[in-house]
C-alpha cells in the first residue's frame, strides 16, 4: 500500500523536498540552489534530481504521489506554468507532464501561496475553518482563498492574486507592470522603499547610521525593529503598509465574505504593530457586522508551509485526507 508521499517547494533560490508519511511526520529532506537563471528544462532536471534523492531505496508502489508547490502563475489542472517572474524559462511550461515522465510518479502541481493556504486550513491556524483567505507577505504578496473547503483557482488557476489588487491607482508601480497594486505598497521591498525615502529627506530615525553606512543594508527587517522601540519614522512606514493592508483586506472581505484571514511572511512578525491597525480599519469600513470582526490571524506553520502545502494537496487529490 501506498503510504509515502513526496512534498516539493520550487522558489526562485531554492528547491526543496521531503519524504513524508500520511500524518505528515518528515522522514527525509533534500535541500539545493534553484538554476534560475539556467532555463526552465536546468531546473526541472534539479527537481527531478532532488526527488530521486529522497527516494533512495524506496519502491515506486510505496509513494502515493508526489505535490509540488512553485513560484509563479500556475493552472493545477493542466499543470502547465503559465509564468514565473523569478524562474526564467517558466513559460507555458508543462512542469506536471515533465515530472511524471521523469519520475514514473502521479504528480500534483500547484501555487506555492495556494498551496500554503491549503496547509494553514488542512494542518495549521485555519483548521476546522471552510472560508478563509491565507495571504503571504514577504518579497511579494501571494495569496490563496479556501471557499467552502476548497481552494479557489478560478478559470485558468491564476484566481486569488490579491497581491494584485490595486490599493492605490496613483501608487507605486508593481513589478507585474501595475500600479498601485497592494505588493508594490506593502510587501518588504516597498517598506525598506518607503523608509529609504523618508531617510533620504533628513528625517531622524534610529535607522540612519545604518543607512549612511550602506542604503541597501535598510529591509523590512531593520525597520520593523526600529519600529517596535519607538522609532517615529520606522513607525510612520509600517502605518502606511498597514493602512494600505487594511484597505486591501476590506476588499477581499467583501469579494469573499471569509471567516479569518491568516497572515504569513517574514513582514508578519512585525505581529501585532501591523494586525492592530489593520483590524481597527476593519472594523471601520466593513459593511457588515460579522465582517468587522473578521479574525485576522498570524500563520501557524512557519517556513515548511510550501511542502506541507504539497503534501496536503496530494492527500486532497487522492482522497486519503
Ligand atoms: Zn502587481
Amino acid at each position: 500500500m501506498e503510504e509515502l508521499i513526496v512534498g516539493v517547494d520550487v522558489g526562485g533560490t531554492q528547491i526543496r523536498a521531503v519524504l513524508a508519511d500520511r500524518k505528515r511526520t518528515m522522514l527525509r529532506r533534500v535541500n539545493t540552489l534553484t538554476p534560475a537563471h539556467e532555463g526552465a528544462q536546468q531546473v526541472t532536471s534539479r527537481i527531478i534530481d532532488c526527488i530521486e534523492q529522497v527516494l533512495q531505496g524506496i519502491e515506486r508502489k510505496q509513494v502515493l504521489g508526489v505535490g509540488v508547490a512553485t513560484a509563479g502563475a500556475v493552472n493545477p489542472r493542466t499543470g502547465i506554468v503559465a509564468k514565473a517572474s523569478n524562474i526564467r524559462g517558466f513559460e507555458n511550461w508543462p512542469l506536471r507532464d515533465l515530472l511524471v515522465q521523469g519520475l514514473q510518479l502521479p504528480v500534483y502541481v500547484g501555487n506555492d501561496a495556494n498551496l500554503a493556504a491549503l496547509a494553514e486550513h488542512r494542518f495549521g491556524a485555519g483548521q476546522g475553518v471552510d472560508f478563509l483567505i491565507y495571504l503571504t507577505i514577504s518579497t511579494g504578496i501571494g495569496a490563496g482563498v479556501i471557499e467552502n473547503g476548497k481552494l479557489l483557482l478560478g478559470a485558468n488557476g491564476w484566481a486569488a492574486e490579491l497581491g494584485h489588487v490595486i490599493v492605490d491607482p496613483h501608487g507605486s508601480r508593481c513589478n507585474c507592470g501595475n500600479i498601485g497594486c497592494l505588493q508594490a505598497l506593502a510587501s518588504g521591498p516597498a517598506i525598506a522603499r518607503h523608509a529609504i525615502e523618508l531617510l533620504q529627506e533628513g528625517k531622524p530615525s534610529l535607522l540612519r547610521a545604518r543607512f549612511e553606512g550602506d542604503p541597501t543594508r535598510i529591509t523590512a527587517k531593520e525597520v520593523v525593529e526600529a519600529a517596535q522601540q519607538g522609532d517615529v519614522l520606522a513607525l510612520e512606514v509600517m502605518q502606511r503598509a498597514a493602512f494600505y493592508l487594511g484597505i486591501g483586506m476590506i476588499s477581499f472581505i467583501h469579494a469573499f465574505d471569509p471567516e479569518m484571514i491568516i497572515v504569513g511572511g517574514g513582514v508578519s512578525k512585525a505581529g501585532e504593530l501591523l494586525f492592530a491597525p489593520v483590524r481597527a480599519l476593519i472594523a471601520e469600513r466593513a459593511i457588515a457586522a460579522s465582517q468587522r470582526s473578521v479574525r485576522i490571524v498570524p500563520a501557524a506553520l512557519g517556513d515548511d508551509v510550501g511542502l506541507i502545502g504539497a503534501i496536503a494537496l496530494v492527500l486532497a487529490e487522492t482522497g486519503t485526507a
